[in-house]
């Protein structure tokens, strides 16, 4: 028998039918004598209106009140998964952040997970009571709400498998597994069986989201063994613990040789919550671009793509990076307040950009990927604004509005189309 941690996303929990859905599927679980934990997600859209309200009672809002009210949704879901798997005849009852408790570091709405105390859980989950954990909230140290930004149910499932020596995390969602491009977009995606952490680390830090990026490095750290599969099935599925059918994120020596050296590219993902900033005529001389950079980083503003254009005459030069549009207002009022001191002309802001990027482990033994990239993209008129490359990656900026289209060319242009699809 296994320890089992479960995680519902927002689509899976939206509304009480589904819920319903979701007890069923963990009974099945637990009725098969595993030891059940499960990590839910506010109902889909919910974050969002209670991040709205936040905005609209004020643009300046204490972050510490922001995590109370954005908390609130998860803490809806705990308890209502509990009432539908007790009508089920099954033990269950809630956990909150609070109560295991969930310690966190760091700052509000971005908080870090520092450690779990799962006694009283492992207790509970032998006792055959199946555990309800509301996902994305801890405390702080001054015993406050965090919470640990957005998409961070997925963090606090892994860090609860952890905790509880869990035998396996089951990530469910509203796609039955990891793909080598968004399904809802690219529809010839194929399902991959297998990705190793540091892909999935990758594909989710560029865009990925069916897997929060800090979820996916803790689970590497920490030697959680991930699978992400699809809640969304129908009630005559009856799945042993061992045989779901999902995507499970492996560690490169799980991998078999033939699949390491088969896919050069494992899949590409988008972005469309970066932006752009472009400064005009910055002096050419050392130290400029620390000018630049620093108060944003005193600002805690991640810098991501960045590029120096060709000097221009009387010793100038244009300096264009990426910021997460998020933050596109701050910096542009970071940089405005430095302006004497890096001695700009324009500051040009854009938000219609996207970033895309190819990733895969297999890159690091292969020449061409980059302008195999380069070409499928000019082929269809796509300008590249930005590049960036790491060792099993290339990243590009594109505008916006041609995303969908760039991610259709550059998959069938690397060969990841399914073979079946229309
Ligand atoms: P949840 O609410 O369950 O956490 P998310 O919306 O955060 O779900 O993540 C699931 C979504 O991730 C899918 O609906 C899909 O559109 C998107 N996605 C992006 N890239 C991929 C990919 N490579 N494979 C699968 N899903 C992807
Ligand atoms: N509900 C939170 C969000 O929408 C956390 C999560 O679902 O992972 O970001
Ligand atoms: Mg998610």
């Amino acid at each position: 028998m296994a320890r089992i941690v479960m995680k519902f996303g927002g689509t899976s929990m939206a509304g009480i039918e589904r819920i319903r859905r979701v007890a069923q599927i963990v009974k099945q679980q637990s009725d098969a004598g595993h030891e059940v934990a499960v990590v839910v997600s506010a109902m889909a859209g919910d974050t969002d209106r209670l991040v709205n309200f936040c905005r609209e009672a004020s643009s300046l809002y204490d972050p510490a009140e922001y995590d109370v009210v954005v908390a609130s949704g998860e803490q809806v879901t705990s308890g209502l998964l509990a009432i539908a798997l007790q009508s089920l005849g099954a033990k269950a009852r809630s956990w909150l952040g609070w109560q295991m408790p969930i310690r966190t570091i760091e700052s509000h709405s971005k908080a870090r997970i520092d450690s779990i105390d799962g006694a009283a859980l492992t207790a509970a989950m032998q006792s055959g009571e199946i555990a309800i954990i509301p996902g994305f909230q801890g405390i702080s140290e001054d015993g406050r709400v965090t919470t640990l930004g957005r998409g961070g149910s997925d963090t606090s499932a892994v860090a609860i498998a952890a905790a509880v020596k869990a035998d396996r995390c089951d990530i469910y969602t509203d796609v039955d597994g990891v793909y080598t491009s968004d399904p809802r977009i690219v529809t010839r995606a194929r399902k991959l069986k297998t990705v190793t952490f540091e892909e999935m680390l990758e594909l989710a830090s560029v865009g990925a989201k069916v897997l929060q990026t800090r979820s996916v490095g803790l689970a590497m750290k920490e030697g959680v063994r991930i699978q992400v599969l699809s809640s969304f099935t129908d009630e005559n599925t009856n799945w042993t613990a061992d045989d779901l059918p999902g995507t499970m994120i492996i560690s490169e020596d799980e991998m078999e040789t033939d699949d390491m050296e088969g896919q050069l590219i494992t899949g590409i993902a988008h972005d469309k919550n970066e932006s752009k900033i472009t400064l005009t005529r910055v002096p050419d001389k050392p130290g400029a671009v620390a000018n630049i950079f620093a108060p944003l980083a005193d600002a805690a503003i991640n810098v991501d793509m960045i590029i120096q254009n060709v000097g221009r005459e009387k010793g100038e030069t244009d300096v264009t990076f990426t910021v997460p549009s998020a933050d596109l207002d701050q910096a542009m009022q970071v940089l405005e307040g430095a302006r004497e001191s890096i001695g700009f002309n324009r500051l040009i802001p854009d938000s219609n950009v996207a970033k895309i990027s190819v990733v895969g482990v297999g890159m690091k033994s292969h020449a061409g990927i980059a302008s195999t990239m380069f070409k499928a993209l000019a082929d269809r008129g796509v300008n590249i604004q930005a590049i960036t490359t790491s060792e099993i990656k290339v990243s590009v900026l594109i505008e916006e509005d041609y995303t969908e289209l760039a991610l259709r060319v550059l998959h069938t242009a690397y060969g990841l189309d399914a073979e079946d699809a229309a």
